[in-house]
């Protein structure tokens, strides 16, 4: 589905991110597979699509500062040839009530979710532009869509990045490069593993499909708007909530 194809995906040390640099290349991708942070995990994805026989690139950069995206796209593009796939998944949490949320956390969360896409958006819009395909698919959340109470800065950033899909799909439709986000539900990662047994009982309560989804469910999803089955899709934010938004 995927041959030929070359995909960067932030953030893809662990988690969804992972799932999805190994879905990609399992239907064909070759995968740059960025971090910040540790660089282990980014490791252990490459060496995992390397083993699936693809090629595998790890590459640094915080996504929150531009002069990192911009080194990264170079590194990609020199090494691999070409971007034909971003996936910006790269996200953190820093949940509290609104009244005691601090600025501080209110941009940290900013910075990464909302800023990073931005910046990633940006550089891969550049380069699709020239070569008239691409594709663009972002991580939001539901959070982003419906809200959800002690994540006032998520909520801001995801559903600020709906509004930027929005956007860019429209910017660069005539280019032939499609831009659209999945909006996970409550997935099991590190980012939900730290809740608390009784929230996670309530979350639960609230999914039609009575399942926490995985990592591989929002993967194949992120998969397919990639594929050339999704070319007439365009500006589209797919929930992969087990109908929790429904
Ligand atoms: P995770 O914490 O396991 O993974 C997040 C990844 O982003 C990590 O690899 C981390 O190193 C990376 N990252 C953080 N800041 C970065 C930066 N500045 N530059 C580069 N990389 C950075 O969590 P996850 O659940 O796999 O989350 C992946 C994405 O899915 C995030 O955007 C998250 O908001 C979104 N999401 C998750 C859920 C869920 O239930 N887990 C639900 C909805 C949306």
């Amino acid at each position: 589905m995927l041959e030929g194809k070359i995909a960067l995906v932030t953030g893809a040390g662990r988690g969804i991110g992972r799932e999805t640099a190994l879905t990609l290349a399992r239907y064909g991708a070759d995968v740059a597979v960025n971090y910040s942070g540790s660089r282990e995990g980014a490791q252990n994805t490459a060496a995992e699509i390397q083993a699936m026989g693809r090629r595998a690139l790890v590459v640094h950069a915080d996504v929150t500062k531009e002069a990192d995206c911009t080194a990264m796209f170079h590194e990609v593009e020199d090494a691999l040839g070409k971007i034909d796939i971003l996936v910006n998944n790269a996200g953190i949490t820093r949940d509290s009530l609104a009244v005691r949320m601090s600025e501080e956390a209110f941009d940290a969360v900013l910075d990464t979710n909302l800023k990073g896409t931005f910046f990633c958006m940006k550089l891969a819009a550049a380069s699709m532009i020239k070569k008239r395909s691409g594709r663009i698919i972002s991580v939001s959340s539901i959070s982003g869509v419906r809200g959800n109470a002690g994540q006032m800065n998520y909520c801001a950033a995801k559903a600020g990045v709906i509004g930027m899909t929005k956007c860019l799909a429209r910017e660069l439709a005539a280019r032939g490069v499609t831009v659209n986000a999945v909006a996970p539900g409550y997935i099991d990662t590190d980012m939900t593993a730290a809740l608390p047994e009784r929230a996670k009982q309530e979350i639960l309560s609230q999914i039609p499909l009575k399942r926490m989804g995985s990592a591989r469910d929002v993967a194949e999803a992120i998969a397919f708007l990639a594929s050339d089955g999704a070319g007439y899709i365009t500006g589209q934010t797919l929930l992969v909530d087990g109908g929790m938004g429904i």
